[in-house]
């Protein structure tokens, strides 16, 4: 008995040292308000609702009016339920397994499949499927679970009404970087960090779009050592470490993917 149990102990031990360089731990994206810069909405929050921790936006004449990215992410879905329960719906899929929803759309502004940033407007606030009136039925959701909304990493209010006013997209979101390498391509990977998949390289001296920054496996270059990557498009990161940004650490304004 001892000694199967020590066996299966090795046995877990020796499959999480394989799993974890491969899989490194993401925190949670910078969700944020979706509706643009600097507006207010009203977001409710009730024990009734499905599922339970979805909020409902509205504020006056709010019928068109447009609904942004909470996150930098791919869209993963645009659909149509009819009359029934979200109606037109987008879901976006964001780094760690996190997935925002937004219902009840009149329309959509974005495809399957598309990258997108912070202000990016995804459709607008309608009042289709089960709803009785315009507002935006939005969720967040963690590996498939229905989690309690977050924005800026501040819980929204439950149980009830509050004001929530939106910095999403304020100022320029993106950075810009020029790859630094002293020769040598820089291997671009499909997440932040050494163990994830190689999915192309960029050049030495080549200009880079930063969407989004985030921590991730620490590595040695041309800047010394760091553990922020750049994310250079969807599912595209490469190291800080080798990436002139005029800025040691996090550059200024730019969000944190
Ligand atoms: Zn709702």
């Amino acid at each position: 008995m001892g000694k199967r149990w020590l066996g299966l102990l090795a046995a877990g031990l020796l499959a999480v040292g394989v799993l974890l360089p491969a899989a490194p731990a993401m925190a949670a994206p910078t969700f944020k308000v979706p509706f643009p810069c600097g507006q207010s909405w009203s977001g409710q929050t009730r024990t009734g609702h499905s599922p339970a921790y979805a909020v409902d936006f509205n504020r006056t004449d709010d019928l068109g009016d447009p609904v942004v990215a909470s996150a930098p992410g791919t869209v993963d879905r645009v659909t149509d339920l009819g009359g029934t329960s979200y109606g037109k719906y987008v879901r976006i899929s964001h780094a760690g397994g996190y997935h925002t929803y937004y219902a009840h759309l009149n329309g959509f502004n974005v495809s399957v499949g598309q990258s997108v940033g912070y202000g990016k407007v995804i459709g607008w606030v309608g009042s289709t499927g089960g709803s009785s009136g315009p507002h935006l039925h939005y969720e967040q959701r963690l590996n498939g679970a229905d989690i309690q909304v977050r924005f800026n990493g501040a819980l929204a209010l439950y149980w009830g009404t509050r004001n929530y006013t939106s910095d999403n997209g304020c100022g320029s979101s993106a950075g810009s970087g020029t790859v630094n390498t002293s020769g040598t391509p820089l291997t671009v990977r499909s997440g932040p960090g050494t163990g994830y998949a190689a999915v192309g390289t960029v050049a030495d001296g080549a200009k880079v779009t930063i969407q989004c920054q985030t921590s991730g496996t620490s590595v040695t270059g041309t800047y010394g050592t760091s553990t922020i990557w750049d994310r250079i498009g969807a599912g595209r990161f490469i190291a800080d470490a080798y990436v002139y940004t005029g800025s040691d650490g996090y550059i200024p304004g730019v969000p944190r993917c």
